[in-house]
């Protein structure tokens, strides 16, 4: 007998799968809305052209090796990183106040922040509150190290905007010092974003009641096209005083996926106390991963400390950004010229790689089954799997089950 007899099958993955069926599927029609990864107007990845350039930067670098790097990643990334979502002029840096612990990408940043709250937060048995809904794995990551998941409201299905009032009293409700879980900027799954104003009254709440802020921002520069307007919350609460936890992940705006370039930026109140939280991170990242994978790194270190190659990487998230509100736009006119019953504004109002539709389960499976269109059962869409050849094919499909 095996000692892992009664060990039970874990579930798959959901978008994995999504992606695996998808592979599997022989019509020519098919459309894969699933992955949270850009495609080109032919459906392809797109290697960014400045990270195709740096690409081979670094092959003619003869003074590049395979050393180890040191345990929280290459210094320049981590600084580059942190003054990516602060702000050149970040009077948080200025002070010296401001720490950075190169990760696996955007999920192994959450992980590092999370992990570090489990073993150091002083409010014992404090809650991690989510949005709902929201990234699958944010439950997952913060059960993992053993910190109690919560959800606060976030998606009005009647507005199909944001519940700000659901949000605020979730907020005004929780145990003080509780941890608040934040997209910064193009909402995974819903493409929802508050608006400065809204910004401005989840900090008095989140100010008043002491929570703390862990912000998780996987699509800065791909939300809007402009990195500074990306980062306006993130921005807006340091300004306000707040300390915090900042996962950013390179995985969309350099379209790095599986080179799992990451960083976690932490705000603190004074140097020292950035200097312990880097210590602790350094200690647990030590007995996770050991140090980082550096190609990724290195990539994004080499774009972020240079002007020129900053400049062309700009001019490329504005490609990756626009085309995605081409498709907006697209969809939404074609739905439109159908007269497809109900309202789509949304798609329009929203932000981002993803379209939270308001399609509903059985609907999806209809689009899966009868049309091969891939998306996740919730109804949300990539907006980067369409383009000007299925977008039509798409919108009649979404009629047609909707009718
Ligand atoms: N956080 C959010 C909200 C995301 O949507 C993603 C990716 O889909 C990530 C984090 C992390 O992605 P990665 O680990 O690939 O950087």
């Amino acid at each position: 007998a095996s000692v892992f007899e009664n060990v039970s099958t874990a579930p798959a993955d959901i978008i994995f799968a999504l992606t695996a069926a998808y592979k599997a599927d022989t019509d020519p029609k098919k459309v894969n809305l699933g992955v949270g990864a850009y495609r080109t107007e032919e459906g392809k990845p797109w290697v960014l052209p400045v990270v195709h350039k740096a690409d081979h930067i670094m092959v003619d670098d003869d003074n590049l090796d395979h050393e180890y790097l040191p345990i929280l990643g290459l210094e320049q990334f981590r600084k580059a990183s942190a003054k990516l979502i602060l702000g050149a002029d970040s009077k948080a840096i200025a002070e010296g106040r401001v720490g950075a612990a190169q990760c696996i990408s955007g999920t192994g940043a959450v992980y590092a922040g999370a992990h570090f709250l489990s073993k150091h937060y002083p409010f014992k048995g404090a809650a991690c509150y989510i949005s709902k809904p929201t990234w699958a794995n944010h439950r997952a990551i913060f059960e993992g190290v053993g910190i109690p998941v919560l959800e606060y409201p976030y998606w009005d299905p009647e507005t199909k905007g944001l519940d700000l009032k659901g949000m605020l009293g979730a907020m005004e409700a929780a145990p003080s010092g509780s941890i608040f879980l934040l997209h910064p900027c193009a909402h995974n799954p819903t493409g929802v974003d508050p608006t400065p104003d809204q910004w401005k009254q989840i900090a008095d709440v989140m100010e008043a009641k002491g929570h703390f802020t862990f912000f998780d921002t996987a699509y800065q520069g791909f939300a809007s096209g402009s990195l500074d307007k990306d980062a306006y919350s993130v921005r807006y609460f340091v300004e306000r005083g707040f300390e915090m936890f900042i996962a950013q992940s390179f995985s969309k705006n350099f379209g790095l996926y599986s080179e799992r370039a990451g960083n976690l930026t932490i705000v603190a109140r004074t140097p020292e106390i950035k200097n312990t939280i880097e210590s602790q991170i350094a200690k647990a990242q030590r007995a996770v991963i050991s140090n980082p994978p550096a190609y990724g790194s290195r990539v994004v270190s080499l774009v972020l400390n240079d002007e020129k190659l900053y400049g062309e990487w700009e001019e490329n998230l504005s490609t990756m950004a626009n085309r995605i509100i081409d498709m907006r736009q697209a969809l939404f006119d074609e739905l439109t010229a159908l007269g497809t019953p109900g309202s789509w504004k949304h798609i329009v109002d929203q932000i981002g790689m993803f379209s939270f539709t308001g399609l509903t389960t059985p609907q999806v499976k209809v689009l899966k089954e009868k049309y091969h269109v891939y998306l996740t059962d919730n109804g949300r869409i990539s907006m980067a799997g369409l383009n000007t050849k299925n977008v039509k094919y798409f919108a009649q499909a979404v009629d047609d089950v909707v009718r």
